[in-house]
């Protein structure tokens, strides 16, 4: 079932992201998180994509080679893993970074193989060590131009060009959307008009990026109402649960943490303190968004446990 078509009936639907495992791994690493959720019955279950990193190795003159090292493949099989064990909905993320517009086509026919008819496009975050995206030779600079590529293959319009009678897909595409902007963004204004662009290319519905105060998302529905922006938009959820999450989620993610939140995270002894606190503050932000009727609550398992995260939905649902 596509997620849309999802998101149109009634209720608040329960839906969480999962990190594939790193290479030479296997499905049990994920299969904790998944199992955890499952009874709580997730309307569907992304699995996010990571591009390949490149690292230097000496070589024996004491020159340096640029090797490339994927991480975290497999975002395709695994999701197709998750679809068939536990009879859920996946929506794999298809990112810009490190792929070509041909690899992506690769990619969309694999999920077409298998059934799947979601998919969440992202341009993905520049290279470690990069100042600044740099697109894959023959590979997408936004993603819009993402978006673009899968709502052109659903008209037919494949990036192969000479592909004689393929079918024609059926993808319900989604795409982030950034409550307290995009980091590289001059202001919002230009963020929400960089995002309509998305919709108008075929974009379905917008994921938020995680935020900790409801009121930065009221206010982003709002404007993204004023641009003509009328898709569904899912609140992006994440329980702080460490310390360190005081400074690396607004340095990774660049989010703010609202004052009295930090305060109290600042009052914590432990680490189990922090958590205790992250489910409580998670539950309050819930309960207003799952009461203001929005259309799902997506949480980011950030490659967790995710045990924090059905205490919040048991107390939500
Ligand atoms: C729900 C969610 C899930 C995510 N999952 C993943 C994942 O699985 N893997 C991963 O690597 N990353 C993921 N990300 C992170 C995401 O890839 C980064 O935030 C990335 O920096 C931007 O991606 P985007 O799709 O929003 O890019 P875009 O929509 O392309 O926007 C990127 C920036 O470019 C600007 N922009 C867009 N078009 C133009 C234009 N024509 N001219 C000038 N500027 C323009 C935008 O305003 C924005 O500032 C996720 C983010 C969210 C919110």
């Amino acid at each position: 079932m596509k997620v849309i078509d999802i998101l149109h009936t009634p209720n608040t639907k329960f839906t969480f992201e999962i990190v594939p495992p790193l290479k030479g791994s296997t499905m049990d690493d994920i299969s904790q998180t998944i199992e955890t959720l499952l009874p709580y019955n997730p309307s569907y279950i992304n699995v996010t994509s990571h591009r390949a990193e490149t690292v230097l190795v000496e070589n024996v003159n004491g020159t340096y080679t640029k090797k490339i090292v994927r991480k975290r493949p497999g975002t395709v099989g695994v999701a197709a893993s998750i679809k068939f064990k536990y009879d859920v909905e996946v929506v794999p993320h298809i990112i810009c970074g490190g792929f070509s517009a041909a690899e992506t086509e690769d990619a969309l026919f694999d999920l077409q193989f298998l059934g799947i008819q979601n998919v969440l496009a992202l341009r993905g975050d520049a290279e470690k060590g990069e100042r600044a995206f740099t697109p894959e030779s023959g590979g997408h600079a936004s993603a819009k131009e993402l978006v673009e590529q899968i709502a052109k293959m659903n008209r037919g319009d494949f990036y192969t060009p000479d592909l004689k009678n393929a079918n024609t897909s059926d993808f319900c595409i989604g795409v982030a959307g950034y409550p307290e902007k995009h980091c590289e963004s001059p202001n919002m204004e230009t963020d929400l008009r960089h995002l309509k662009n998305k919709i108008d290319a075929g974009a379905e519905y917008i994921v938020t990026q995680m935020f900790f105060d409801n009121k930065r998302y009221f206010q982003f529905v709002e404007d993204c109402k004023k641009v003509g922006i009328n898709v569904p938009i899912i609140p992006g959820i994440k329980p702080i649960s460490l310390m360190a999450n005081l400074n690396n989620l607004p340095q990774i993610f660049h989010i703010d943490l609202p004052s009295e939140l930090a305060r109290e995270v600042e009052k914590c002894k432990t680490n189990a303190e922090v958590r205790d606190l992250g489910v409580e503050w998670a539950i309050q932000q819930c309960k207003e968004l799952k009461a203001a009727g929005v259309p799902a609550l997506h949480f980011f398992t950030l490659g967790s446990t995710a045990k924090n995260i059905a205490e919040i939905v048991k107390t939500v649902y």
